[in-house]
């Protein structure tokens, strides 16, 4: 993705108060971040814990963030939990349960969505491992980027959704 300034990223929220986008903390890498290998923004709080933070540009260069809270603990890499966003993937990191406010007034009358996303959203250097070559996939890059629109995808989908 495109990378994002501080200002921008704390403009971006759309079922975040100005408070909460004021407030929120930037991940501790945000300077060295490798944006070329991501295909959305994701990280839980450095002082808020129990927040994450997902940020997506999409194809027509709108950048929009969503505010999330973490309910449940992580479930281990290899239990059936699977994160929604890097789905078919086999996943080397815990999936926990998110919920999103939804944005405008269905937000503020309380409804949520909630998701598996993996605990410190590590989808975008999932879907870049590449898999076992095999007769069906000879050439693991195709899959990985068939993965990346998948990934693209499906953050799109979520965040309208929201
Ligand atoms: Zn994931």
């Amino acid at each position: 993705m495109q990378p994002l300034t501080e200002k921008m990223i704390r403009s971006s929220f759309i079922n975040a108060s100005r408070q909460e986008a004021k407030k929120l903390t930037l991940p501790e890498n945000f300077s060295t971040l490798d944006w070329d290998q991501l295909d959305y923004l994701g990280w839980r709080d450095p002082k808020m814990p129990q927040r994450g933070y997902m940020i997506y540009t999409d194809s027509e260069g709108q950048t929009r963030g969503l505010l999330l809270r973490v309910t449940e603990g992580g479930r281990k890499p290899g239990s059936s939990a699977m994160c929604e966003m890097c789905r078919d993937v086999t996943i080397p990191c815990s999936v926990g349960m998110f919920t999103t406010r939804r944005s405008g007034q269905s937000g503020r009358d309380g409804n949520t969505l909630g998701t598996l996303i993996c605990l410190h959203f590590e989808c975008s250097s999932n879907v870049r491992i590449p898999p076992p070559k095999d007769p069906i996939n000879p050439d693991p890059m195709v899959v990985v980027a068939q993965r990346i629109d998948m990934l693209d995808e499906r953050v799109n989908a979520f965040i309208n959704r929201v």
